[in-house]
């Protein structure tokens, strides 16, 4: 079984259910199907072929979700390509995966219309020299069934990292690998024919696509896409579609709770309010609790390379264990923190996640070397450094590359930003670390507050709190962080601002 063949199945079992609704337009399993079916055709005739790589570069909308299936219908990889990249980050995941085709959205058009290193270029929208017209060649392909004879361990997609830690990477996945996230989210989250999954955060992330379309797919549920994301555009769709689960990451999350509509909005149609990619502190988790007036708020920690499968922390464990991971690993996965040597570490100790579990990647896409360091025998490497607590609990130390040691010592930068973030006024901050010629590193905290802060008065709270050699020695305050599409903030850029000041 193969993603594509689900949903031709789900055409047959539940023809009317709505699929796909986005901007307007609302399609049914029986519909998307069909469009999937034409278009699988159309490139078929311009000869793409088993294995053969195709970019998709658009937001979240119908055309992404039907060029999807039906690059995966016909055996070609699917290569969904962040919607912020340039013309030269696409032209890199161009070259490095070997593309053969390009399909692209009006909406980001302008950022790939002069891309040089592929041939075969689609276009949705308004028509343009050079590239074919994507509802042109769907309204010429028949409707004739396509037989796919795929099985699990062909490849689906590769997905390129958002490359907060060095240059994207092709992680490669099979089918067995995504439909083993999708049936892990169907049987934690209760995703139902009759669910409504909001989509906002962008399919060419591993949760939004594997997590949340898979699933839904997997099972007939609807999928809501907007191919925005604003705080009044998620309230709006909430209460206009009552959808029944939602993805996000944090800062959607935090952006959005002091949004003055939100506390009269119906919110009553939702049953999970999901989120991950990044932590949330136990102060920030009370917040959009009372926020959201929900008791249902869901951790899901992973990575790309994992699915991304990895753990859970359901809502009602948030009470006593809000800003850890999770007490165990999630459906078909198994987890463990270990030392460098692989081996686990006492309970109490700090070591490495590694995960195993279907979700794993098969592997980095044309690099063998990347492979070989990801994995310990097939326990997936996190990079994060976790510790487990008195009760089972797994909370997150920092990420290893992260870890700045100065005089020899290691400093967790996450234990820092915590405390920082107890400072009245602060709502964002990063901890890097600086080279310094004598102690290797040291400590910068990074941050942004509504008013201006004084330093000293900083220093001093941070000095009553934290032993002397992790209390930042430089300070820099900043309208906001950068971040990344989904959300996280951009370190690496950080540290070579940093260095270069
Ligand atoms: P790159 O791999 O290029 O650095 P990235 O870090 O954005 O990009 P992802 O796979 O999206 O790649 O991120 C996975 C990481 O995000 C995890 O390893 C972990 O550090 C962090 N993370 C994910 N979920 C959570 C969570 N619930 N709580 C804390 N951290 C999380």
């Amino acid at each position: 079984m193969n993603s594509s063949m689900l949903l031709a199945r789900n055409a047959r079992k539940y023809p009317m259910n709505e699929a796909v609704i986005c901007q307007g337009r609302r399609v049914t399993y029986k519909e998307l199907d069909e469009l999937v079916t034409r278009f699988s055709h159309a490139l078929l005739n311009l000869g793409i072929k088993q294995e053969d790589k195709v970019i998709i570069f658009m937001p979240n909308v119908l055309e992404f979700v039907v060029s999807y299936f039906a690059i995966q219908r016909i055996g070609a990889i699917v290569v969904p390509v962040n919607a912020r990249f340039t013309l030269s980050e696409v032209e890199y995941v161009a070259e490095h995966a070997q593309a053969k085709a390009i399909i692209a959205h009006e909406a980001i058009f302008a950022a790939v219309e002069n891309i040089e290193n592929i041939n075969l270029k689609i276009k949705s929208g308004t028509k343009k020299e050079g590239w074919h017209d994507f509802d042109e060649l769907i309204e010429n392909a028949t409707n004739t069934p396509i037989q796919c004879l795929l099985n699990e361990d062909d490849y689906s997609t590769i997905l390129y990292t958002s490359g907060t830690t060095g240059k994207p990477k092709g992680v490669l996945f099979s089918y067995r690998n995504i439909l083993a996230v999708a049936h892990m989210i169907a049987i934690e989250m209760e995703v139902k024919p009759e669910s409504r999954m909001l989509l906002m955060m962008p399919l060419t992330h591993s949760a939004p696509l594997h997590l949340f379309l898979m699933s839904a797919v997997l099972v007939g549920a609807t999928n809501v896409l907007t191919p925005t994301f604003t705080p009044d555009l998620f309230i709006d769709t909430i209460e206009k579609e009552k959808t029944t689960h939602f993805f996000g990451a944090p800062v959607a999350y935090l952006v959005t709770a002091s949004h003055p509509r939100l506390q009269t909005a119906d919110l009553s149609s939702m049953k999970w309010w999901v989120y991950g990619g990044a932590p949330l502190s136990e102060k920030e988790v009370r917040y959009l609790q009372k926020a959201f007036r929900t008791d249902n708020l869901t951790c899901v920690y992973g990575l790309t390379e994992a699915g991304p499968s990895g753990t859970l922390l359901f809502g009602h464990e948030h009470k006593e264990k809000a800003g850890s991971i999770g007490k165990r690993a999630a459906f078909g996965t198994e987890i463990r923190i270990v030392n460098d040597m692989g081996e686990d570490v006492l309970a109490g100790e700090i070591g490495e996640i590694v995960l195993f579990g279907e979700g794993n990647m098969v592997g980095y896409y044309r690099d063998e070397e990347a492979t070989k360091q990801a994995f310990i025998g097939e326990w997936l490497r996190s990079g994060d450094l976790a510790r487990v607590d008195e009760d089972g609990y797994i909370w997150i130390v920092d990420r290893k590359k992260d870890v700045i040691i100065s005089g020899g010592v290691n400093i967790y930068p996450k234990e820092i930003e915590d405390r920082i973030l107890q400072f009245e006024g602060i709502h964002e901050v990063a901890v890097i670390g600086v080279p310094h010629p004598e102690w290797g590193e040291t400590v910068k905290a990074v941050f942004a507050a509504k008013k201006s802060i004084d330093i000293e008065e900083l220093k001093a709270y941070l000095s009553s709190h934290l032993a002397k050699y992790k209390v930042p020695r430089i300070y820099e305050q900043v309208e906001a962080l950068p971040r990344n599409a989904s959300g996280k903030i951009l370190k690496q850029q950080l540290k070579v601002q940093a260095i270069t000041e």
